[in-house]
């Protein structure tokens, strides 16, 4: 048995910012599931809001998450994250990230950072490095871990599932003191214990079709949460970005709204422009009006995708300032400064997840919950692009306060090992490869931008039964991280269409032609799944 203070499931900036804040406090374990690069953060492009100008304020940057939010926003949760982010992205700046700088000197001889403009901002304040900002905080964490104490990193090792004492049957007070690992290297599972488990796993956009996310965000923290009993809300809201690039060799590859923010206009197949048609604020509308009305334009007109047209800007202005968007594509054969970019919506960002409050804790003690995995109402019912970085900066640094203030509670728990019992190696692969599309494919036509309730009803019933022969299969063959992920997503999906059947109206994200306007007995309401966790189921497959 592995024996740490805390153990942080994931390494991108949630999971990283918390380890490096504990690590002078006690022993810390970061497991995380591939290489520690490999996290939704490594991608981001636009950046991260916050308010660094005089000419911006918190007020403002409140009033647009509560607007894009649609009436779901927790506030005092949305002030504390907006108050704290300046300082936060300060903290990121000390470490040394390199964030984009004005051309121009002031009068005072100061070098403001350059902030790009995102839909449903009243302001320009997004904070980024050029078109690659996710990159830059990832080497800027990775560099800080490299000189921090006390921490142990374990890549390839994929967090299964938590470990309770309610499941050891202990019948002292319900908490959280590990989980079981599987080191994808050896194939073996290993017991993980701390009173303090965070989990920082990120979202989950594989559970679609089409996703601007990578390979690793398949809602491991979500299902690992619902299976240990922990409350999981407004898993409805999936954010679908209005523009993944549509190519056939491109694999999830996001066409940053930062675009639209210096200019970029959606068109037609035609060549038409169709936003200002849809919403006063045209291409920079909130994102689900942009993905719905791409969506309801590629329905009309029968077209596989849209088009994203930037080319009236000159060449060396979008050459500078999106300089691997350019290269991308590119590679495809498009050149942005000459033809439109080829787009279609693709699932983005997890607004729902474990429910916590702003200090990431969640209601099972020893249990955190931080960055896209967690619910903490920052987002509502829709987020404002680029709050999300924001989001998992200062919850994770409150999380690591919160326990580092804490007593180190004792935990005298014998926990015992991963049992494969009589599971045999997998025989046929071909079931979890096609077990995987399926869920996907089923997510994506019968739960995605636009839904009915009898879609959603028909996703359900086709999960349900996918969900009995992966349990099926679970049971009876050793652990793969493929199986893992797929049950994980069939995990997932379930979640979202059990939020989606509760909420009976059309609010940000989740819009049901059946009920499509607002029903105000629902605003501030969370839709809620949990699972009773009881005494008695130990570990393993067997
Ligand atoms: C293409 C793209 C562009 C984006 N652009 C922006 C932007 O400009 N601004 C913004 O604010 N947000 C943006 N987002 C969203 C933002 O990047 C994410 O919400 C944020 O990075 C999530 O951080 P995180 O630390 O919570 O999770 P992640 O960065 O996704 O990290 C999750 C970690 O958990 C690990 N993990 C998962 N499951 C397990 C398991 N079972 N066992 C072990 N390890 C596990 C993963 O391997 C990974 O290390 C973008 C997202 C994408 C995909």
């Amino acid at each position: 048995m592995k024996q740490f203070d805390y153990i942080v499931v994931g390494s991108g900036i949630a999971g990283l910012t918390f380890a490096l804040k504990v690590a002078r406090h006690g022993r810390v374990a970061i497991v995380t599931k591939k290489n520690l690069s490999e996290a939704n953060t490594q991608y981001a492009q636009g950046g991260i809001a916050a308010v660094t100008k005089p000419t911006d304020s918190i007020e403002l940057h409140v009033a647009d998450t509560l607007r894009a939010g649609a009436g779901l926003c927790r506030e005092e949760v949305v002030q504390t994250i907006v108050e704290e982010g300046p300082d936060r992205v300060q903290e990121l700046i000390d470490l040394g990230m390199d964030f984009t700088r004005e051309e121009t000197i002031s009068t005072d001889g100061e070098r403001f950072y350059s902030l790009g403009k995102e839909g449903g901002h009243s302001k320009r304040r997004v904070l980024h490095t050029k078109d690659a900002t996710g990159r830059e905080i990832m080497r800027a964490l990775l560099a800080a871990l490299e000189r921090a104490p006390n921490v142990s990193v374990f890549e390839d090792h994929f967090a299964i599932d938590l470990i309770t004492t309610a499941k050891l049957g202990d019948e002292k007070e319900n908490r959280c003191v590990g989980a079981y690992v599987l080191d994808r290297n050896t194939g073996k599972v290993e017991t993980f214990s701390a009173p303090h488990v965070v989990l920082a796993t990120g979202g989950s956009g594989k559970v679609y079709l089409y996703t601007t996310n990578p390979d690793i965000a398949t809602g491991d923290g979500v299902a690992m949460a619902y299976r240990a009993g922990v409350t999981i809300a407004n898993m409805e809201f999936t954010q679908f970005h209005p523009t993944c690039l549509y190519h056939p060799q491109a694999k999830s590859y996001l066409v940053s709204e930062a675009l639209r923010g210096e200019g970029a206009v959606l068109k037609d197949l035609a060549g038409n422009e169709f936003m200002a048609a849809a919403h006063p604020l045209a291409d920079l509308a909130p994102r689900d009006i942009v993905a719905r009305t791409i969506d309801s334009e590629m329905k009309r007109s029968g077209a596989g995708n849209m088009h994203l047209d930037i080319t009236h800007k000159s060449a060396p202005f979008i050459m500078d300032r999106f300089p691997n968007i350019y290269r991308k594509c590119l590679e495809f054969g498009i050149d942005i400064t000459k033809q439109a970019i080829p787009v279609v919506p693709a699932a983005h960002y997890q607004c729902g997840g474990v429910k916590t409050d702003v200090d990431g804790c969640t209601e099972l003690p020893g249990l955190y919950a931080v960055g896209e995995v967690a619910s903490t109402g920052l987002h509502g019912a829709n987020r404002l692009a680029s709050n999300s970085l924001l989001e998992g900066l200062v919850c994770a640094h409150r999380a690591a306060q919160c326990v580092i203030n804490e007593p180190q509670p004792d935990i005298e728990v014998s926990m015992p090992l991963w049992q494969s019992g009589q599971a045999e190696d997998p025989d046929e692969l071909v079931v979890v490869s096609h077990n995987w599309d399926e869920v996907r494919r089923c997510m994506w036509d019968y739960v995605s931008i636009v839904r009915t309730r009898k879609r959603l009803l028909r996703g359900q019933s086709r999960i349900e039964n996918l969900r009995e022969e992966i349990r099926q299969y679970y049971w009876d063959f050793k652990v793969t991280a493929d199986l893992l992920e797929l049950r994980n997503i069939a995990q997932v999906a379930e979640l979202i269409i059990g939020c989606a059947l509760q909420r009976p109206e059309s609010r940000g994200l989740h819009y049901n032609l059946d009920c499509p306007g607002l029903d105000e007995t629902w605003a501030h309401r969370d839709t809620i799944m949990q699972r009773e966790s009881g005494p008695g189921v130990v570990a393993g497959n067997a």
